[in-house]
């Protein structure tokens, strides 16, 4: 119960930033409404300086509430915004993201930069659309995109050198669940640090790193905790507490985390949660085989307090006596953080 109780402290916390009393004291206000639906850490970075600018997604239908929450923050910090004269529509039959219209009457996402400089709103907006607009050219367009929200040069060739399926949507989405990102830099890693720790909900680097060493993303991670701790030591504590916990990954919006000790490929753990939110944003959702394999690992780590990582399959012991085991289709389907 410790993890869930963890995940609604930190929901709930998230709010001081809306406290408008805190610019007397030198901090950040953020409008409730970009609290619940964008990113602190990013608002946080490009008021901080340490990032350039950020993109991010809102409903449409939230349109208003986004622009009056925008404009606060461009009257009291001078920062610019832009907002897409596109909708995104996420789970779109034709499209991974189907780009319309504006006044395309289905519900769809626009798309938001903020930053200082309004030539770098409109070139992340640019560089946002053709990337989920062309599957051919989405390569150059991501690493164009990621370079104007100042990724390190490491992590953007590693995003290309990546890429393998381009234009063939079948196939990317086949390989999904062994060839992300994710995994791929847990394998370049020689070190892994927790501040780098992307296994968890509220990671602090927005890009997948190169690896779990990569020395500029390290440092991105530190600058961001140190203005967290500045901004709210309770919250920064939170923040802390997740990228301790270990994971059993199989990407990013499908998990459990696990509260406890790992040594080399097991973890002994007294909690776990699932985090599970690819329905919601991901095309098509869930296979049935992994929805599966996740239904029965939840049913083993309810019986077990340890858990075994092999490479082509993991174990769920209660102490000494093997509750389960769950094959895996690839050796790096999944890992254990
Ligand atoms: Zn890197």
């Amino acid at each position: 119960m410790i993890i869930s109780e963890k995940i609604d402290e930190i929901r709930k916390r998230e709010n001081v930033f809306s406290n408008r009393d805190r610019l007397e004291d030198g901090k950040t206000y953020i409008p409730e409404f970009l609290i619940e639906e964008s990113d602190i850490d990013e608002i946080i970075g490009v008021l901080g300086g340490i990032k350039p600018v950020m993109q991010d997604n809102c409903f449409d239908k939230d349109l208003d509430r986004l622009k009056r929450s925008l404009n606060k923050l461009e009257i009291i910090y001078g920062l610019n915004y832009t907002i897409s004269p596109y909708k995104y529509l996420i789970n779109s039959p034709n499209d991974f993201c189907e780009v319309v219209d504006i006044d395309d009457n289905r519900e769809g996402m626009v798309s938001f930069s903020i930053s200082f400089e309004t030539s770098l709103n409109s070139r992340s907006e640019e560089f946002f659309l053709k990337k989920s607009k062309t599957w051919d050219r989405a390569d150059e367009f991501s690493r164009k995109f990621g370079k104007v929200m100042g990724y390190p040069e490491c992590c953007l060739d590693f995003g290309e050198s990546l890429s393998g399926n381009i234009g063939n949507i079948e196939a990317m989405k086949e390989s999904m669940t062994w060839s992300k990102a994710h995994i791929r830099s847990f394998r370049n890693s020689k070190d892994v640090s927790d501040i780098l720790n992307i296994y968890t909900v509220k990671p602090l680097v927005s890009h997948v790193p190169c690896s779990l060493d990569c020395k500029e993303s390290i440092d991105y991670a530190k600058k961001i905790l140190r203005l967290l701790s500045e901004e709210d030591r309770y919250y920064a504590d939170l923040r802390r507490y997740f990228l301790r916990l270990n994971s059993l990954f199989w990407f990013y919006s499908e998990f459990f985390l696990l509260d406890g000790e790992k040594e080399r490929n097991e973890v002994k753990y007294s909690d776990f949660h699932k985090i599970s939110f690819s329905d919601d944003v991901f095309y098509g959702g869930l296979t049935d085989d992994l929805r599966e394999k996740m239904e029965r690992t939840q049913k083993m780590l309810e019986k077990g307090n340890r858990l075994v990582m092999n490479k082509n399959f993991f174990k769920v012991f209660d102490g000494g006596k093997e509750i389960g085991r769950v094959e895996k289709d690839y050796p790096f389907e999944n890992i254990l953080f």
